[in-house]
């Protein structure tokens, strides 16, 4: 008896697309399906490690059928039960359709690297639709009974019993008239080595040979060479085997990676390792549930898992590759392994090659290592924070755009150290949401005329790395906007000022009273009457923001206003006052006062009508005159 199933609206969307647009490159749907089959080999192959009975001779047979024009691809690897197949096939319950479909929406659904993206978001088997009108997949899950599933991509899909005693899926492609090359076997075969050359399976298809008696036999014929990529010498293995085994481990998508980076152990924990920094972020990169799938563990070639978090630190997540240790446990379950000190040791030892080869690529490089660095720097970053270990190295490898490197320009932290000038004895910072409302800031003044320069921290995280990072070749960090701030040769100005300008000076502080906690003079400002300062232990504003946006409840903690004793502005005040002005006009000047300083550090002012009424005011006033 046959069920019909309607599938989940995602899903008719996604099969349309699938099979009305994705025509720029349909070869990988064969990548795709044999990946699916290499998977479910190396789930059955893993359950054979703890029941050895259960164990065969692991394989990936690939059928064209020139008269039915058909193409059967199948695997005797795990199976799927009833249920499963529903899970899995019928109605995709995975979070990445949504993602894909959206991401389909923004970019347009005839972009160029389409294809490559279905992967990434764990669609592939739909890709099959691509080239071909029907789809039926027969398998059969050890215990279970075997279940067929059938579908010609539209709105629905049917379900019954199917006859399939051995364990494993075959998936037979009812060829669309122009997808016919798909029977050849020269494209099939051009196809794996391409794509699927590495998969630790034989890849068969079988081949008509007739022998000296004119007696038809059929063999099977090998298609993919089976080698391992990441036992191989590098100077052995060809771009093209470098793309694409990248594009069978990333979960970003796409072939193109930045650096393939070799790795072979010995000593205390013997590995090798295949590693790829990537090239371009995804766009989800910062979605929690794509945020980190971990390495592929291997032991002595034998495929483990796919996501071991275990491998590598939170901060190097968007790097993707496989370890294959000579030295773990094989007949262990996963839970147990993951608890396998080693573990720990490889990490320590994969995450130094990967600081010490981003280092590299900085130094010989760097070019792509700037745009590498725009796209993940953000996630590195995280690291200052969270491993103190290796924070120095680290601290070698980040970059920032500073005061003097114009937009879009960075610097490194040496190369800012290495250009202070002697009397500079801190690395200055101001943070900020961009470059355009840093750069303006009153508070940079001060370092403009002096010539010195101010790192720009810019990216949300900055600020909550720069409480745990206090010094880099011996020179703190200090922020400009925060704490206090002295010049030796200005101390007598400033206490002068203090003294001449006292009236101004109390007025403010009664006038402001509810918004800052101090007035008083400061050595910062060049050009600015004045500009706001954050005390040394309290949040700057942008950090509250920050928090406020991550629903925290932060009290708004009040500011210092620093003014300018060189100012007129400053003068004017204290002769009006002198000469008993109204107390209550000049109080809507001192509140325009320190509205601007606010506009200036890019805060939003207290009360915006008021601000523009009060401008309007003014301008009528000083019109009129
Ligand atoms: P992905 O492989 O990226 O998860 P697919 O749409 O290609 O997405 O496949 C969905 C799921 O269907 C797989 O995760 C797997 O559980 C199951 N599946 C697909 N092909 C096979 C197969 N040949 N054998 C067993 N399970 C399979």
């Amino acid at each position: 008896m046959s069920k019909t199933r309607q599938f989940k609206t995602e899903v008719q969307q996604l099969l349309q697309l699938m099979i009305h647009s994705l025509y720029s490159n349909r070869d990988i749907f064969l990548r795709e399906l044999v990946a699916n089959a290499a998977d479910a080999l190396d789930k059955a192959r893993f359950e054979s490690l703890t029941s050895p009975d259960t164990a065969r001779e692991w394989k990936i047979k690939i059928v064209p059928d020139k008269e039915a024009k058909t193409l059967v691809i199948a695997d005797n690897g795990i199976g799927m039960s009833e249920d499963e197949v529903v899970e899995n096939i019928g109605t995709i319950a995975k979070s990445g359709t949504k993602a894909f479909l959206k991401m389909l929406e923004e970019k347009g659904e005839n972009s160029a690297d389409m294809p490559e993206l279905i992967g990434q978001f764990g669609v592939g088997f739909y890709s099959a639709f691509m080239v071909a009108d029907k789809v039926e997949l027969v398998t059969c899950r050890a215990g279970e009974e075997a279940v067929k599933w059938s579908s010609d991509g539209q709105s629905n899909y049917t379900l019954s019993k199917a006859e399939k005693t051995e364990p494993g899926t075959e998936i037979t492609l009812y060829l669309k008239s122009d997808a016919e090359i798909y029977l050849e076997s020269w494209k099939i075969s051009e196809i794996v080595h391409r794509y699927s050359d590495f998969i630790a399976y034989p890849i068969v298809t079988p081949e008509k040979k007739i022998d000296e008696d004119k007696n038809e036999t059929v063999s099977e014929r090998t298609l993919n060479s089976q080698k391992a990529i990441w036992l191989r010498k590098p100077s052995e293995i060809t771009d093209e085997e470098y793309k694409s085994f990248y594009a069978h481990l990333s979960n970003f998508g796409g072939t193109e990676y930045l650096k393939a980076i070799h790795m072979t152990a010995e000593g205390a924990s013997e590995f090798k390792a295949l590693l790829f920094l990537p090239k371009q972020a995804p766009f989800n990169l910062l979605m929690p549930d794509i945020q980190k799938k971990g390495l592929q563990l291997y032991i002595k070639r034998m495929f483990i898992t796919d996501e071991c978090k275990e491998l590598l630190p939170d901060y190097l997540r968007f790097v993707c590759g496989v370890v294959d240790s000579s030295d773990l446990p094989l007949n262990v379950s996963r839970e147990i392994l993951q608890q396998n000190p080693l573990l720990g040791k490889i990490q320590t030892a994969v995450t130094g090659k990967i600081l010490s080869e981003m280092k590299k690529l900085l130094e010989n490089d760097r070019e792509n290592y700037e745009k590498f660095f725009v796209e993940f720097g953000r996630i590195i970053k995280e690291g200052l924070h969270t491993d103190r270990a290796n924070a120095e190295k680290i601290k070698d490898i980040v970059l920032y755009e500073s005061m003097n490197s114009g937009a879009g320009k960075f610097i490194t932290l040496k190369e800012y150290v290495d250009a202070m000038p002697e009397s500079q004895t801190e690395i200055f910072y101001i943070s900020g949401e961009k470059r355009e409302a840093v750069a303006s800031s009153p508070a940079l003044e001060y370092f403009r005329k002096k010539g010195w320069d101010v790192l720009f921290m810019t990216d949300p995280i900055d600020e909550w790395v720069m409480q745990s990072m206090f010094q880099y070749m011996k020179k703190n960090f200090k922020s400009v906007t925060k704490g206090d701030f002295t010049d030796t040769e200005q101390d007598d100005a400033i206490k002068a000022a203090g003294e001449k300008y006292a009236k101004t000076v109390e007025f403010l502080k009664k006038e402001l009273s509810g918004q800052v906690s101090e007035v008083k003079f400061s050595c910062r400002l060049a050009d600015s009457p004045c500009c706001l300062i954050t005390d040394g232990a309290a949040l700057s504003p942008h950090m509250e923001r920050l928090f406020r946006a991550m629903n925290q409840d932060i009290p708004v903690s009040k500011r210092i206003l620093e003014l300018n004793c060189e100012h007129p502005l400053i003068a004017a005040f204290e002769s009006k006052l002198a000469a008993g002005a109204d107390e209550a006009s000049l109080g809507k000047y001192a509140k325009v006062l320190l509205d601007q300083a606010l506009l200036l550090e890019g805060s939003p002012v207290a009360d915006p009508a008021e601000f523009a009424r009060s401008i309007q005011e003014l301008l009528t006033e000083a019109l009129n005159k």
